[in-house]
């Protein structure tokens, strides 16, 4: 089964502003069969990094094992990848059954062999029936579907996907997102996906990296990068995220007692530290901030008497959203408006009234 190995991949592209680095010293390793996704906002290095482990761009530095061998040594074509764009770039001259066949015969397969594989993978995709049809005459979800065909046809060691549900309707990208996780299961082919939609990643990966700027900022499960951050832009770019300015008053290995704004003591809040560089950009280097998931709070109106530590605030507006209700809160003891998402409507809260939540 196939393995993936990526070593200190740097990228510096020259540039007529000069040197600009695009990757910085990426390091990964994704398992056999893995649903691999690199998410990150546009421009941090995503399609860089793709296109150096496809072969169609070169690398700065760093190495790029596969099945422990060293890819530099091999050509785009001897890489056996299979690549799909956000464009779809198949050929508009060519009808689908072509379309898909192209990777074979390029690979010098036999008529029979071609037959078989073509018939099969358009099956899988759901597109028997539009062999004979040319791009021009398919929906933008077709010529998807096409384009992962063409892709898969010759059963590559990899699968590379960049953004390839961009110029899809919403509707029609959640359904293919869930089509192309089953199909990489069934065909138990190793992943490598690249999206900047959030959502998107934790719905279809087994394992997330986050990029900014060129860097890798976190590798883990959907949950983990949810549910543990290790930096503030992860925690700030994945899902929601609530931020209180905080004083440390004492702090144990990961867990500290902090003390916010107004004075209210928390006490066993899980503690990471910023690198400096990530910190100067975010709040001042000296400060600390404490975060939470909106689903992780509670909220009550002000004149209920409560032990626990919390804040006060006014819920600006409540948003019924089916499965949950969700409160915009104003407080002047958190860094912006405070999401808070409970199971159903807090008992005697109305918008415009002052809240305590915590
Ligand atoms: P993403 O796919 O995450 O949006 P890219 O990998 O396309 O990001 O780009 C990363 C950075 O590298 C960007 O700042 C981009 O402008 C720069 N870049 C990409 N390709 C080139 C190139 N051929 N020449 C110069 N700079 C490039
Ligand atoms: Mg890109």
């Amino acid at each position: 089964p196939a393995q993936l190995s990526v070593r200190d991949l740097t990228k510096i592209f020259e540039t007529p502003e000069g040197p600009a680095t695009a990757v910085r010293n990426a390091s990964f390793d994704i398992a056999p069969y893995t649903f691999f996704t690199m998410l990150g906002p546009s421009g941090c290095g995503k399609t860089t990094t793709l296109r150096m482990i496809a072969g169609l761009e070169t690398i700065t530095s760093g190495q790029i094992l596969f099945n422990g061998e060293d890819f530099r040594r091999k050509s785009a074509f001897e890489r056996n990848i299979g690549m799909v764009f956000q464009s779809y770039a198949l050929f508009p001259h060519m009808t689908v059954f072509e379309n898909a066949a192209y990777g074979l015969r390029l690979r010098g397969a036999d008529e029979a062999m071609i037959r078989q594989r073509v018939t099969e993978t358009l099956a899988m995709l759901r597109l028997d029936g539009l062999a004979q049809r040319y791009p021009a005459d398919l929906s933008g979800g077709q010529q998807q579907r096409v384009s992962i065909g063409r892709a898969l046809v010759y059963h590559p060691g990899m699968l590379l996907l960049d953004e390839p549900l961009a110029n899809l309707d919403a509707k029609l990208r959640v359904e293919m997102r869930d089509e192309i996780r089953r199909l990489q299961k069934t065909l138990g082919v190793m992943a490598l996906y690249v999206t900047h939609d959030q959502e998107e990643a934790m719905a279809i990966s087994d394992v997330i990296g986050v990029f900014s700027k060129g860097q890798l900022m976190q590798l883990g499960a959907p949950y983990e990068i949810y549910s543990a951050p290790t930096s503030l832009f992860v925690a700030d770019f994945i899902g929601k995220a609530n931020f209180f300015p905080v004083d440390i008053e004492t702090s144990d290995k990961d867990r500290s007692a902090v003390v916010a704004r107004g004075g209210s003591r928390f006490p066993g809040v899980r503690t990471i530290t910023a690198a400096r560089d990530e910190s100067s950009w975010f709040c001042k280097p000296e400060a600390a901030l404490m975060m939470s998931r909106p689903e992780k709070m509670w909220l009550s109106a002000a004149s209920e008497r409560l032990d626990e530590p919390a804040f006060a605030g006014r819920a600006v507006r409540i948003q019924f959203l089916g499965s949950f209700v969700r409160y915009l809160v104003e407080s002047g003891q958190a860094r912006g408006e405070v999401i808070i998402d409970l199971p159903a409507f807090a008992p005697g809260v109305s918008e415009g009234d002052d809240v305590r939540f915590g």
